[in-house]
């Protein structure tokens, strides 16, 4: 299904047509948008049961299995997870987790936002065994804001037909019904979709495989940098990198937004500020969609001149690991 909406409105398609009024879902606190998408379906009347979290770890598929073995009446209806957290640069293990699932021998759907990953980061929706995958435009896909897509499986489609959560504009039926005949129920945003024909045509041009290596290779040198400069990584598990953005975490007492304002107002360069709680103690650097090594080395030139002339302790040697480390392969 494809949206004329930002991805927020691909988050409500996937909650309202697979579910009832008072279903119970289990969220897990790995970030500010699982945050924002567990709010939304508590305001949308779902029954949310909450996992915390620390914002620097995945969805621990142990706790997966540990919530779902431990709801014999089957009353959790659905799974939501974030596949890359955008605020923290932390990636979730999605096969470990389905496998979590099965383990339970548990019949909740499993829904994926992939927002910031598709595109960049190795997704796969049918191997996987994902019920339903919320994916946006604007982040992986190179495009402007504005699209956003559900894809759904045989299983939420069948949980489609006995839902009761009231919805419309953002009902899959009767997009699936104007597809079949090459239409859309309302105007499609035609614009994007021939942008997004060109980006599928890029991606698949330099080929799935080699995409995923790219990112996976830039996010490796952004973090030798990192290291190189004496700072943190936010994410704090090694399986858990993201291949589309890391985010670093400040020394004690510099902030985070300052260091950021420096750098655009010097250098004409924008990077990620700390969302929710960790506003001015993280910032966050993009390595998604159309990205290459000089414009990662640039970003990382960028990022320890700013630190470096505003005055936050670092070592200096962080830009040149990060070369060599690019001059690796
Ligand atoms: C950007 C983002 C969203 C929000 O999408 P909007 O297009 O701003 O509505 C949701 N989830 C993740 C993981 C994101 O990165």
């Amino acid at each position: 299904m494809i949206y004329p909406a930002s991805g927020t409105g691909a988050w409500e398609a996937a909650l309202v047509n697979t579910l009832s009024p008072g279903d119970r879902v289990l969220c897990f606190e790995t970030g500010h948008f699982a945050t924002l998408w567990q709010q939304l379906a508590g305001r949308l009347g779902l029954d949310v049961e909450l996992v915390p979290g620390d914002w620097r770890h995945g969805v621990d598929p142990a706790q997966v299995a540990e919530r779902l073995g431990d709801d014999r009446e089957h009353a959790i209806k659905a799974v939501m997870v974030v596949h890359n957290e955008t605020s923290t640069g932390v990636t979730s293990r999605i096969p470990e987790i389905r496998a979590a699932v099965d383990e339970a021998a548990h019949p909740a759907l499993l829904l994926v936002d992939t927002i910031s990953s598709l595109g960049s980061v190795d997704y796969r929706h049918d191997e996987w065994g994902v019920d339903v995958t919320v994916a946006g435009s604007q982040k992986g896909l190179m495009l402007p804001p504005g699209l956003s897509f559900n894809a759904v499986s045989d299983k939420a489609l069948a949980a489609a037909r006995t839902a009761r959560m009231p919805r419309s504009y953002w009902s899959w039926e009767p997009v699936l019904e104007a597809n079949r005949a090459g239409s859309f129920p309302h105007t499609p945003a035609t614009n994007l979709l021939f942008g997004l024909r060109e980006s599928l045509r890029m991606l698949h041009e330099e080929g799935l495989s080699a995409v995923f290596a790219r990112h996976q290779r830039h996010a490796e040198a952004t973090r030798t940098a990192v290291r190189g400069w004496g700072l943190e990584v936010l994410c704090a598990d090694e399986r858990e990198h993201s291949p589309a953005l890391t985010a670093v975490v400040m020394p004690e007492g510099h902030d985070a937004d300052e260091l950021r304002e420096r750098i655009l107002q010097r250098y004409d360069m924008s990077l990620g500020a700390g969302l929710g709680k960790l506003a001015g103690t993280v910032f966050r650097i993009g390595h998604l969609g159309h990205f290459n090594d000089l414009t990662l080395a640039g970003t990382l030139a960028g990022v320890q001149l700013g630190l470096s002339t505003s005055g936050v302790p670092i070592a200096p040697g962080g830009l040149t690991a990060a070369l060599e480390r690019l001059e690796a392969e």
